[in-house]
């Protein structure tokens, strides 16, 4: 159920910011946050953004400075704790 989850998700997203479809990596043992590499859809350079949590989607400032819409398209490793579900519910909650 999460590809249906992850769909209506991608269809709430409001229109009045770009989306970047972004990777993102799990901590290891050398790095503690979660990393995400996206590509920019005002600069169309790529940037590389750091969460302490692994809610990384949503909406953040990009690299450079503009708003943008994250949608985390792959993660790694794959079988890491998925952010997209998680920011999924923590949306739900909020609101
Ligand atoms: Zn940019």
């Amino acid at each position: 159920m999460n590809s249906i989850a992850a769909h209506s998700e991608t269809q709430k997203a409001p229109r009045r910011y770009p989306v970047a479809f972004a990777s993102a990596f799990a901590p290891d043992g050398r790095r503690r946050r979660w990393g995400i590499a996206y590509r920019c859809p005002h600069c169309h350079r790529h940037h590389f953004g750091l969460s302490w949590t692994p809610q990384v989607g949503g909406i953040r400032r990009s690299g450079c400075g503009r708003r943008i819409w994250v949608v985390i398209s792959r993660r790694y490793p794959a079988d890491a704790l998925q952010p997209h579900t998680v920011n999924t519910q923590a949306n739900e909650v909020n609101r």
